[in-house]
């Protein structure tokens, strides 16, 4: 079963035989552009250039299955379409006329494709495997592979700018502000990501920073804040923190926006993800490297970046307990691992540094972004395994990254006719084309 959209692509591509071409009610046709697709409402194609007869004509073109659905569409109804130059369709089984009743000129493919190109659609768009075109990526050129990696990357990177430059815009355009509710969020990793955001947003840094020297204070306020000091706590330790919290909430008027403990994820979590961990990390961080969030821009390489962000350190009563109470002997928290530092990278440090880039229109920024991505190892999981079974080459987080947004945002749908692999899988042999 033919769908408009690979009939959009065989016209996009003049995938179909021109010999004799001629309209169905029998005038030559020439194509010299067959347009441009239109994402929009109106005609599928705008701007092409045709001959038809003796006459040359520039203008829309309109595409379907069967001419008949130009009615079902109400195009009938709408002046956008009235000036359509040619109707490009699979089978003419209802002529169109226009509003003077003068027929718009039709052409019919269905004779015109060849068999071999439907086959070899049909078994991508009809596969079962998870990557329903692997049985073809062996043939593709590394040439079409890189290029659609290189696209799908910088669309990822555009999709979380939106999410970064949101975040840049609430705090009233302060970077520092926003690279810290950023890191902030990564910090909660995949489960805590939401309540770590809103702690952040919650808690201005420069809250932090005039308490930078006292780490008590950062844990009190944030541990607090987050909802997490037992007010009847037997511990000294989170007495004290109790106290202080209740101090400098009041001080700085956090306490109506505090978060409960039940907004926080322990379940399925190793403990040294656990977010009471993760609270103490960032607050070594914000005490260590007051200007980490000003730093970010001045990373140029990974090594930096880990030398940086390996120091960070737990206190004491986070190197004997997981959560408030419950003593463990067997914690070996040291602070941040080599795969959590990566995911930073990944998730934080990159990002910000291409938006930021791409926002003050400095390249150099977009280009270490690439460059930190490049230099760190892929990630580990379902989707890169996929690929790899798929025989893809996946060398780096800045391949790694690609190959899950081409996974998510067009394997999954199956998206192919959009995509410079499947276009390639289908273009690849001229006999192709009738
Ligand atoms: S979207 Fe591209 S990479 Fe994904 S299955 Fe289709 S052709 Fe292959």
């Amino acid at each position: 079963m033919i769908k408009e959209n690979f009939l959009h692509f065989i016209w996009k591509l003049q995938y179909f035989n021109k010999e004799n071409l001629q309209t169905t009610q029998g005038e030559k046709i020439h194509i010299f552009f067959p347009g441009t697709l239109n994402k929009d409402a109106g005609p599928d194609f705008s701007n092409a250039r045709v001959k038809i007869g003796d006459v040359e004509w520039a203008g829309n073109i309109e595409v379907h299955i069967n001419s008949s659905e130009w009615h079902l569409h109400n195009h009938h109804h709408d002046g956008a379409y009235n000036n359509v130059i040619l109707h490009v369709t699979w089978k003419d089984d209802d002529p169109v006329r226009r509003d003077d009743d003068s027929l718009i000129p039709t052409l019919e493919l269905h004779s015109r494709v060849s068999e071999s190109l439907i086959l070899k659609y049909s078994s991508i768009v009809n596969a079962s495997e998870e990557i329903p075109c692997s049985a073809h990526l062996e043939k593709i050129s590394s040439i079409h592979k890189i290029s659609m990696m290189e696209k799908v990357l910088v669309e990822r990177l555009h999709s979380r700018s939106h999410f970064i430059l949101d975040l840049y815009r609430k705090t009233n355009n302060d970077w520092q502000e926003t690279a810290y509710q950023l890191l902030a969020k990564n910090f909660g990793f995949k489960l805590n990501a939401d309540p770590f955001l809103r702690l952040a947003q919650n808690v201005p840094l420069k809250i932090l920073l005039k308490h930078r020297q006292n780490p008590s204070q950062l844990e009190a306020i944030l541990f607090g804040q987050a909802g997490l000091l037992e007010e009847n706590s037997k511990e000294q330790y989170v007495k004290n923190l109790y106290r202080e919290y209740s101090f400098l909430a009041q001080k700085f008027s956090l306490s109506q926006n505090q978060l409960s403990k039940s907004e926080w994820k322990f379940l399925r979590i190793r403990p040294a993800n656990f977010p009471t961990i993760r609270i103490a990390e960032f607050v070594c961080l914000i005490s260590l490297h007051s200007n980490f969030f000003t730093s970010i821009l001045e990373f140029s390489s990974v090594k930096q970046v880990k030398e940086c962000l390996s120091e960070i350190e737990v206190s004491s009563y986070w190197k004997e307990h997981y959560t408030f109470g419950n003593k463990s002997t067997l914690i070996k928290n040291k602070g941040l691992g080599e795969d959590s530092i990566e995911n930073i990278i990944i998730n934080s440090i990159a990002p910000f540094l291409f938006v930021y880039g791409k926002e003050r229109k400095e390249n150099e920024y977009v280009f270490r972004a690439m460059h930190l991505l490049e230099n760190i190892s892929p990630e580990k999981n379902k989707i890169i395994s996929l690929w790899k079974k798929s025989g893809m080459d996946i060398d780096n987080a800045l391949q790694s990254q690609g190959a899950i947004e081409l996974y998510n945002s067009y394997c999954l749908k199956k998206n192919c006719l959009s995509c410079e692999i499947g276009a390639s899988i289908l273009k690849e042999r001229k006999e192709s084309v009738v």
